[in-house]
């Protein structure tokens, strides 16, 4: 690491203790920036990498509940509004028993360089709970959500901060937490939330726009090696809503998803994913991977041990959460014939495991890139709301189109202009940094 970083990443261990997935966000970015710093020292004068690591307000509360069975629940909601340079905090709320404050700082953090990288007015931040959602009743989720925003709506607004869905928050909550701020509030401030139905102030595609996205991304990258989908292998691990519409583009561009997975295990189906299936056993009936092997009958087994990495494929989309792509499963990718991964969740890959990737030369797009697409039609939702207009499906998914391949763009030609060509994580994290701090820069110390 460059001699003026090194007391950056110290002093962020030292003062946010324990915090292990912030300080990989954290390391990650600064492990890039030190062409940066050398060609600027203006930025480091200006102390704007401690500035951008340090949350400008973070938000911990309780909320309590009372569950079907009368007891009264306790959990802990966080939110961590990071950066506000480019615009009003953006970012999703996360719903997961492993959620804790260095969860989402490292959501957060990266978020700030995400939204950076999609050119819109966005700031960022992240929140969530450690609330755990499975297996809970529609009454209970319900309350958990008007309690959740009883407290939250004090930090949030349409020029604040604007909170979106991450794992175990979707369309379902995001609308009975729009119910309840409504209500506090009694304003009807669509911009306050994104990610909402399309009756009520949603924009078409948010859906599918981070899958969707990422996998536009991915036909970039096979640009830049004449090749193309048509006929690819390709494997995407999880199957929530990121991998679903990964995978229906995928199809949709003439390649073929053989595996997705769970926490329960994976999938292999050679003739396909059968997306409509999964959407159904996923999204209606809220059933496990299990459940879509049983519906598929004989040709499909339901694999309980291994990993999802172990199913041969050219192109690996990783769309379930943090780290679950590690050293020796990015070893085995390569040597089954990998050759192009792309980051559908956030920093599904370990730092080893990336630098297996980069030392095999395999093309490796980091979420920060990747997965744009999701927060950047949440702001042509936030767009459509502030101008009372509903765009279609069409047009709207050629903005996203246009985004993603332009976030592409602009990575190939920042990792050109440091020297690291093809270096997708040099190129996402330096041009995404340089936007940002040219901003701070400009706003002075506040
Ligand atoms: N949670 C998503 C992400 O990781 C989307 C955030 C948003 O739409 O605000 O980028």
């Amino acid at each position: 690491m460059h001699p003026a970083l090194q007391p950056v990443y110290d002093e962020v261990v030292s003062r946010n203790a324990g915090e292990e997935e912030f300080h990989q966000a954290v390391l990650e970015v600064l492990d890039s920036l030190g062409p940066v710093v050398q060609k600027h020292p203006q930025y480091t004068d200006a102390a704007i990498l401690r500035r951008l690591c340090e949350p400008e307000r973070q938000i911990i509360f309780r909320v309590p509940w009372v569950d079907d069975t009368n007891q009264v629940q306790i959990n802990r909601g966080f939110r961590v509004e990071f950066n506000s340079a480019l615009g009003p905090y953006k970012g999703g709320l996360r719903f997961h028993p492993s959620v804790y404050l260095g969860i989402v700082k490292f959501l957060g953090f990266e978020q700030i360089f995400k939204n950076a990288l999609t050119g819109l007015p966005i700031g960022g931040g992240k929140g969530g709970s450690d609330f755990d959602p499975k297996g809970r009743s529609e009454g209970e989720i319900m309350r958990f959500c008007q309690s959740f925003m009883t407290e939250l709506y004090r930090h949030i607004g349409e020029y604040t901060d604007v909170p979106a869905g991450d794992i175990g928050v979707g369309g379902r909550e995001i609308g009975y937490l729009f119910g309840q701020y409504k209500r506090i509030t009694n304003r009807y401030e669509s911009g306050v939330l994104t990610g909402k139905g399309l009756s009520w102030g949603g924009s078409q595609v948010r859906t599918e726009a981070t899958g969707y996205g990422t996998v536009f991304f991915v036909d970039e990258v096979l640009k830049t090696m004449n090749q193309s989908l048509d006929g690819k292998r390709v494997v995407v691990s999880g199957s929530g809503n990121v991998a679903i519409y990964a995978i229906e583009k995928v199809h949709q561009l003439g390649g073929v998803v053989v595996a997705c997975s769970d926490s329960s295990g994976y999938v292999v189906d050679e003739a396909g994913i059968d997306v409509a299936l999964l959407k159904e056993i996923k999204d209606v009936q809220r059933g496990r991977i299990g459940d879509y092997a049983e519906a598929r009958g004989a040709k499909v087994h339901h694999v309980t041990d291994g990993s999802v990495w172990d199913v041969p494929c050219e192109v690996a989309l990783p769309c379930a959460t943090q780290n679950e792509l590690d050293e020796r499963e990015a070893t085995t990718l390569i040597k089954q014939g990998c050759r192009v991964v792309a980051e559908g969740a956030n920093m599904p890959t370990t730092p080893s495991a990336i630098q297996v990737f980069s030392d095999a030369d395999v093309r490796f797009a980091p979420g920060k890139a990747a997965n744009a697409g999701g927060v950047a039609t949440s702001a042509l939702e936030m767009q459509q709301n502030a101008s009372r207009d509903f765009w279609t499906f069409d047009h709207t998914e050629e903005r996203l189109e246009v985004i993603m391949r332009g976030i592409h763009q602009r990575c190939i030609e920042t990792a050109d202009e440091y020297g690291t060509p093809g270096n997708y994580v040099a190129g996402a994290n330096i041009s995404a940094f340089t936007h940002v701090a040219d901003a701070v820069l400009a706003l002075g110390v506040i």
